[in-house]
Protein backbone atom coordinates (compact mmCIF):
# COMPACT_ATOMS: atom_id res chain seq x y z
CA UNK A 1 0.00 0.00 0.00
CA UNK A 2 1.58 3.58 -1.20
CA UNK A 3 2.24 5.64 1.77
CA UNK A 4 0.78 9.28 1.78
CA UNK A 5 2.62 12.02 0.85
CA UNK A 6 3.67 14.06 4.24
CA UNK A 7 2.10 17.12 4.22
CA UNK A 8 4.26 18.03 7.49
CA UNK A 9 7.43 17.99 8.47
CA UNK A 10 9.53 18.65 11.18
CA UNK A 11 13.53 18.95 10.94
CA UNK A 12 16.02 18.51 13.99
CA UNK A 13 19.51 20.26 13.37
CA UNK A 14 22.24 19.49 15.91
CA UNK A 15 25.77 20.48 16.20
CA UNK A 16 27.03 23.82 14.40
CA UNK A 17 26.13 26.78 12.65
CA UNK A 18 25.87 25.62 9.06
CA UNK A 19 23.52 22.32 10.09
CA UNK A 20 21.27 25.31 11.09
CA UNK A 21 21.59 27.17 8.25
CA UNK A 22 21.26 24.04 6.37
CA UNK A 23 17.99 22.99 8.38
CA UNK A 24 16.34 26.57 7.19
CA UNK A 25 17.29 26.04 3.78
CA UNK A 26 15.86 22.47 4.08
CA UNK A 27 12.44 24.42 5.41
CA UNK A 28 12.27 26.76 3.12
CA UNK A 29 12.56 23.92 0.00
CA UNK A 30 10.05 22.18 2.15
CA UNK A 31 7.92 25.15 1.98
CA UNK A 32 8.19 25.72 -1.26
CA UNK A 33 6.84 22.02 -1.72
CA UNK A 34 3.88 23.25 0.06
CA UNK A 35 4.52 20.63 2.89
CA UNK A 36 3.97 23.22 6.45
CA UNK A 37 6.12 22.69 9.46
CA UNK A 38 5.06 20.76 12.81
CA UNK A 39 5.70 20.20 16.36
CA UNK A 40 7.26 17.49 18.01
CA UNK A 41 5.37 14.15 17.49
CA UNK A 42 3.03 15.65 14.96
CA UNK A 43 4.76 15.85 11.85
CA UNK A 44 4.39 13.28 8.59
CA UNK A 45 7.99 13.74 7.77
CA UNK A 46 10.88 14.12 10.30
CA UNK A 47 14.33 15.46 8.86
CA UNK A 48 17.83 14.76 11.09
CA UNK A 49 19.84 16.81 10.45
CA UNK A 50 23.08 15.35 11.95
CA UNK A 51 26.81 16.36 13.49
CA UNK A 52 29.79 13.96 13.24
CA UNK A 53 32.06 15.67 15.45
CA UNK A 54 31.86 13.39 19.02
CA UNK A 55 32.64 9.76 19.33
CA UNK A 56 29.76 7.90 18.88
CA UNK A 57 28.07 10.37 16.82
CA UNK A 58 26.61 8.15 14.68
CA UNK A 59 25.27 6.01 17.45
CA UNK A 60 23.24 8.89 19.17
CA UNK A 61 21.56 9.32 15.62
CA UNK A 62 20.23 5.60 15.78
CA UNK A 63 18.85 6.19 19.32
CA UNK A 64 16.91 9.62 17.94
CA UNK A 65 15.70 7.03 15.31
CA UNK A 66 14.13 4.86 17.48
CA UNK A 67 12.73 7.71 19.50
CA UNK A 68 10.13 8.51 16.25
CA UNK A 69 8.63 5.72 16.89
CA UNK A 70 5.33 6.28 17.94
CA UNK A 71 2.87 4.78 20.56
CA UNK A 72 0.63 3.17 18.12
CA UNK A 73 3.10 1.86 16.83
CA UNK A 74 3.55 3.51 13.78
CA UNK A 75 5.99 6.64 12.53
CA UNK A 76 7.06 9.02 10.56
CA UNK A 77 9.03 8.90 7.26
CA UNK A 78 12.19 9.39 8.28
CA UNK A 79 14.86 11.93 6.54
CA UNK A 80 18.64 11.80 7.62
CA UNK A 81 20.43 14.60 6.68
CA UNK A 82 23.96 16.15 7.33
CA UNK A 83 27.61 14.68 7.96
CA UNK A 84 26.49 11.43 9.46
CA UNK A 85 24.58 11.11 6.60
CA UNK A 86 27.42 11.75 4.24
CA UNK A 87 29.93 9.47 6.20
CA UNK A 88 27.48 6.58 7.02
CA UNK A 89 25.50 6.39 3.73
CA UNK A 90 23.22 3.29 2.57
CA UNK A 91 24.65 1.74 5.80
CA UNK A 92 21.65 3.59 8.13
CA UNK A 93 18.82 1.93 6.34
CA UNK A 94 20.88 -1.60 6.45
CA UNK A 95 21.31 -0.71 10.18
CA UNK A 96 17.68 1.16 10.92
CA UNK A 97 14.96 -0.01 8.02
CA UNK A 98 13.01 2.12 9.63
CA UNK A 99 14.69 5.21 7.77
CA UNK A 100 13.26 6.35 4.32
CA UNK A 101 15.98 8.79 3.18
CA UNK A 102 19.67 9.78 3.59
CA UNK A 103 20.98 13.08 2.56
CA UNK A 104 24.15 14.48 2.35
CA UNK A 105 25.09 18.14 3.12
CA UNK A 106 25.58 18.81 -0.67
CA UNK A 107 22.33 17.12 -1.91
CA UNK A 108 19.66 18.46 0.37
CA UNK A 109 18.34 20.48 -2.79
CA UNK A 110 16.94 16.72 -4.24
CA UNK A 111 14.96 16.08 -0.69
CA UNK A 112 11.55 16.93 -3.02
CA UNK A 113 12.67 13.96 -5.22
CA UNK A 114 14.03 11.82 -2.53
CA UNK A 115 10.61 11.74 -1.01
CA UNK A 116 9.25 10.72 -4.13
CA UNK A 117 11.51 8.26 -4.75
CA UNK A 118 10.48 6.80 -0.91
CA UNK A 119 6.67 7.27 -1.82
CA UNK A 120 7.58 4.52 -4.51
CA UNK A 121 8.81 2.45 -2.27
CA UNK A 122 12.33 3.03 -3.32
CA UNK A 123 15.13 3.39 -1.11
CA UNK A 124 16.32 7.09 -1.04
CA UNK A 125 20.26 7.55 -0.18
CA UNK A 126 21.95 10.62 -1.74
CA UNK A 127 25.42 11.36 -0.53
CA UNK A 128 26.94 12.97 -3.74
CA UNK A 129 28.93 16.30 -3.72
CA UNK A 130 27.91 17.52 -7.24
CA UNK A 131 30.07 19.62 -9.35
CA UNK A 132 27.24 22.18 -9.41
CA UNK A 133 26.34 23.69 -5.95
CA UNK A 134 23.54 23.20 -4.08
CA UNK A 135 22.52 26.78 -4.08
CA UNK A 136 21.17 27.59 -7.12
CA UNK A 137 18.94 25.16 -6.55
CA UNK A 138 17.41 26.05 -3.29
CA UNK A 139 14.25 28.93 -3.34
CA UNK A 140 14.73 32.30 -1.97
CA UNK A 141 15.20 33.23 1.54
CA UNK A 142 12.17 33.38 3.96
CA UNK A 143 10.97 35.81 7.01
CA UNK A 144 14.29 36.56 9.08
CA UNK A 145 14.40 37.17 12.82
CA UNK A 146 17.39 40.38 13.73
CA UNK A 147 20.23 37.80 13.19
CA UNK A 148 20.52 35.30 10.35
CA UNK A 149 23.89 33.16 8.92
CA UNK A 150 24.96 33.02 5.92
CA UNK A 151 27.00 29.96 4.63
CA UNK A 152 29.65 32.03 2.17
CA UNK A 153 32.65 29.00 2.33
CA UNK A 154 31.91 25.19 2.62
CA UNK A 155 34.86 22.26 3.18
CA UNK A 156 38.04 21.89 4.08
CA UNK A 157 41.66 21.34 2.67
CA UNK A 158 43.98 21.42 5.74
CA UNK A 159 43.04 17.49 7.03
CA UNK A 160 43.48 18.38 11.25
CA UNK A 161 44.17 14.89 12.04
CA UNK A 162 41.03 14.91 14.52
CA UNK A 163 38.61 16.11 12.27
CA UNK A 164 35.79 14.46 9.68
CA UNK A 165 34.97 17.80 7.99
CA UNK A 166 37.21 17.18 5.21
CA UNK A 167 35.76 14.27 4.50
CA UNK A 168 31.73 15.25 5.21
CA UNK A 169 31.74 18.12 4.16
CA UNK A 170 34.49 17.97 0.98
CA UNK A 171 36.78 20.29 -0.69
CA UNK A 172 36.83 23.96 0.27
CA UNK A 173 34.44 25.76 -2.17
CA UNK A 174 33.69 29.36 -1.89
CA UNK A 175 30.19 30.52 -2.85
CA UNK A 176 30.44 33.24 -6.00
CA UNK A 177 30.02 37.24 -5.27
CA UNK A 178 27.18 37.75 -7.15
CA UNK A 179 25.17 34.85 -5.18
CA UNK A 180 26.45 35.88 -1.59
CA UNK A 181 25.59 39.48 -2.01
CA UNK A 182 22.19 38.57 -3.75
CA UNK A 183 21.38 36.24 -0.66
CA UNK A 184 22.50 39.07 1.52
CA UNK A 185 20.11 41.28 0.04
CA UNK A 186 17.51 38.69 0.45
CA UNK A 187 18.17 38.44 3.66
CA UNK A 188 18.14 42.00 4.64
CA UNK A 189 14.35 42.51 2.69
CA UNK A 190 13.71 40.14 5.03
CA UNK A 191 13.93 41.55 8.10
CA UNK A 192 17.41 40.63 9.20
CA UNK A 193 19.87 43.13 10.91
CA UNK A 194 23.22 41.21 11.37
CA UNK A 195 24.39 38.53 8.98
CA UNK A 196 26.86 36.12 10.09
CA UNK A 197 28.89 35.08 7.62
CA UNK A 198 29.64 31.05 7.66
CA UNK A 199 32.10 28.27 6.42
CA UNK A 200 34.13 25.41 7.91
CA UNK A 201 37.51 27.53 6.86
CA UNK A 202 35.22 31.29 6.21
CA UNK A 203 38.27 33.08 6.24
CA UNK A 204 39.58 30.99 3.30
CA UNK A 205 36.46 32.57 0.92
CA UNK A 206 37.73 34.36 -2.29
CA UNK A 207 35.60 35.17 -5.48
CA UNK A 208 35.90 37.49 -8.27
CA UNK A 209 33.85 40.43 -7.47
CA UNK A 210 31.23 42.06 -10.39
CA UNK A 211 34.48 43.98 -11.82
CA UNK A 212 36.26 40.65 -12.12
CA UNK A 213 38.64 41.68 -9.69
CA UNK A 214 39.56 39.17 -7.27
CA UNK A 215 37.98 39.27 -3.51
CA UNK A 216 38.61 37.81 -0.43
CA UNK A 217 36.79 37.87 2.62
CA UNK A 218 37.28 41.22 3.56
CA UNK A 219 36.53 42.32 0.31
CA UNK A 220 32.89 41.13 0.70
CA UNK A 221 33.05 42.41 4.32
CA UNK A 222 33.61 45.88 2.87
CA UNK A 223 31.02 45.18 0.04
CA UNK A 224 28.44 44.22 3.19
CA UNK A 225 29.26 47.28 4.87
CA UNK A 226 27.68 49.43 1.96
CA UNK A 227 24.06 47.43 2.09
CA UNK A 228 21.65 49.75 3.43
CA UNK A 229 19.38 47.83 5.91
CA UNK A 230 22.27 45.98 7.46
CA UNK A 231 23.79 46.79 10.67
CA UNK A 232 26.23 44.51 12.17
CA UNK A 233 27.88 41.57 10.08
CA UNK A 234 30.11 38.89 11.88
CA UNK A 235 32.07 35.62 10.89
CA UNK A 236 32.79 32.28 12.09
CA UNK A 237 34.93 29.99 11.96
CA UNK A 238 38.55 30.81 10.66
CA UNK A 239 41.63 29.48 10.14
CA UNK A 240 44.89 31.29 11.67
CA UNK A 241 46.62 30.53 8.47
CA UNK A 242 43.82 31.97 6.65
CA UNK A 243 43.97 35.21 8.77
CA UNK A 244 44.73 37.70 5.63
CA UNK A 245 46.41 41.66 6.47
CA UNK A 246 43.42 42.90 4.54
CA UNK A 247 40.95 41.35 6.96
CA UNK A 248 42.83 42.44 9.95
CA UNK A 249 42.73 45.88 8.44
CA UNK A 250 38.69 45.30 8.24
CA UNK A 251 38.33 44.91 11.40
CA UNK A 252 40.26 48.45 12.40
CA UNK A 253 38.64 50.10 9.41
CA UNK A 254 34.30 48.42 9.14
CA UNK A 255 31.93 50.19 10.65
CA UNK A 256 29.58 46.93 10.67
CA UNK A 257 32.11 44.82 11.10
CA UNK A 258 31.84 43.29 15.26
CA UNK A 259 34.88 43.30 17.27
CA UNK A 260 34.57 39.40 17.45
CA UNK A 261 36.82 36.80 16.23
CA UNK A 262 36.64 33.07 16.75
CA UNK A 263 40.10 31.81 15.77
CA UNK A 264 40.56 28.08 17.14
CA UNK A 265 43.96 27.05 18.52
CA UNK A 266 43.18 23.73 20.03
CA UNK A 267 46.62 22.94 21.57
CA UNK A 268 49.46 25.86 23.15
CA UNK A 269 52.16 23.16 22.13
CA UNK A 270 53.90 23.21 19.02
CA UNK A 271 54.92 19.46 19.00
CA UNK A 272 51.21 18.58 19.84
CA UNK A 273 50.05 21.22 16.83
CA UNK A 274 52.34 19.20 14.62
CA UNK A 275 50.41 15.83 15.68
CA UNK A 276 47.68 17.22 14.89
CA UNK A 277 48.41 18.90 11.48
CA UNK A 278 47.55 22.42 11.93
CA UNK A 279 50.55 23.76 9.95
CA UNK A 280 50.77 27.04 12.56
CA UNK A 281 52.95 27.42 15.99
CA UNK A 282 51.99 28.56 19.33
CA UNK A 283 54.21 31.54 18.05
CA UNK A 284 52.61 32.60 15.12
CA UNK A 285 48.96 32.49 16.56
CA UNK A 286 49.88 34.98 19.34
CA UNK A 287 51.85 36.97 17.28
CA UNK A 288 48.66 36.64 14.57
CA UNK A 289 46.19 37.47 18.31
CA UNK A 290 48.56 40.71 18.68
CA UNK A 291 48.21 41.60 14.80
CA UNK A 292 44.56 41.56 15.36
CA UNK A 293 44.45 43.15 18.38
CA UNK A 294 46.64 46.67 17.19
CA UNK A 295 44.34 46.75 14.24
CA UNK A 296 40.80 46.67 17.12
CA UNK A 297 42.33 46.47 20.88
CA UNK A 298 38.79 46.20 21.95
CA UNK A 299 38.22 43.27 20.02
CA UNK A 300 36.51 39.78 22.07
CA UNK A 301 38.29 36.80 20.98
CA UNK A 302 37.22 33.45 20.96
CA UNK A 303 39.19 29.76 20.78
CA UNK A 304 38.88 25.87 20.47
CA UNK A 305 41.19 23.55 22.49
CA UNK A 306 41.33 20.04 22.65
CA UNK A 307 42.42 18.62 25.81
CA UNK A 308 44.02 15.03 26.01
CA UNK A 309 45.24 14.77 22.42
CA UNK A 310 47.01 11.14 21.95
CA UNK A 311 50.32 11.74 24.08
CA UNK A 312 50.03 14.91 25.39
CA UNK A 313 52.70 15.90 27.93
CA UNK A 314 51.74 17.28 31.59
CA UNK A 315 53.88 20.15 30.36
CA UNK A 316 52.13 20.61 26.84
CA UNK A 317 48.48 20.69 28.60
CA UNK A 318 50.94 23.49 30.88
CA UNK A 319 51.27 25.18 27.09
CA UNK A 320 47.83 24.87 26.50
CA UNK A 321 47.00 26.78 29.85
CA UNK A 322 49.93 29.45 28.91
CA UNK A 323 48.22 30.30 26.39
CA UNK A 324 45.08 30.71 27.15
CA UNK A 325 46.10 33.37 29.93
CA UNK A 326 48.53 35.26 27.48
CA UNK A 327 45.40 35.67 24.69
CA UNK A 328 42.76 36.27 27.36
CA UNK A 329 39.67 34.85 25.31
CA UNK A 330 36.37 36.26 26.12
CA UNK A 331 34.77 32.90 25.22
CA UNK A 332 36.83 29.87 24.92
CA UNK A 333 35.25 26.08 24.18
CA UNK A 334 37.22 23.07 25.39
CA UNK A 335 36.61 19.46 24.10
CA UNK A 336 37.92 16.52 25.78
CA UNK A 337 39.60 14.67 22.86
CA UNK A 338 37.54 12.56 21.03
CA UNK A 339 38.64 9.52 18.97
CA UNK A 340 37.56 9.93 15.30
CA UNK A 341 34.41 8.12 14.46
CA UNK A 342 34.92 8.53 11.04
CA UNK A 343 36.16 6.94 8.06
CA UNK A 344 39.87 6.64 7.78
CA UNK A 345 41.21 9.07 5.04
CA UNK A 346 42.32 8.31 2.28
CA UNK A 347 40.52 5.25 1.62
CA UNK A 348 37.62 6.69 1.21
CA UNK A 349 35.28 8.80 -1.60
CA UNK A 350 37.14 11.04 -3.46
CA UNK A 351 36.59 15.06 -3.07
CA UNK A 352 35.76 16.55 -6.21
CA UNK A 353 36.57 20.19 -6.51
CA UNK A 354 33.26 22.11 -6.69
CA UNK A 355 31.88 25.14 -8.08
S1 LIG B 1 40.63 23.34 9.81
FE1 LIG B 1 38.80 22.96 11.03
S2 LIG B 1 37.33 21.98 9.65
FE2 LIG B 1 39.37 21.86 8.70
S3 LIG B 1 40.19 19.86 9.27
FE3 LIG B 1 40.93 21.37 10.76
S4 LIG B 1 39.44 21.37 12.45
FE4 LIG B 1 38.49 20.37 10.67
Amino acid sequence: MNRPAPKTFQIKSFGCQMNVYDGDRMAELLEAEGLEAAGEGAADLVVLNTCHIREKAADKVYSEIGRLKRDDGSRPMIAVAGCVAQAEGAEIPRRAPSVDIVVGPQAYHRLPELIGRSLQGLKAVDTDMPIQSKFGALPGRRRQGPSAFLTVQEGCDKFCTYCVVPYTRGAEMSRPWAAVMEEARALIDAGAKEIVLLGQNVNAWESEDAAGRRQGLDGLVRALDRLPGLERIRYTTSHPNDMKEGLIRAHAEVGKLMPYLHLPVQSGSDRVLKAMNRSHSAGSYRALIERVRAARPDIAISGDFIVGFPGESEAEFEATLKIVGTVNYAQAYSFKYSPDPGPQPPAWKTRCRRR
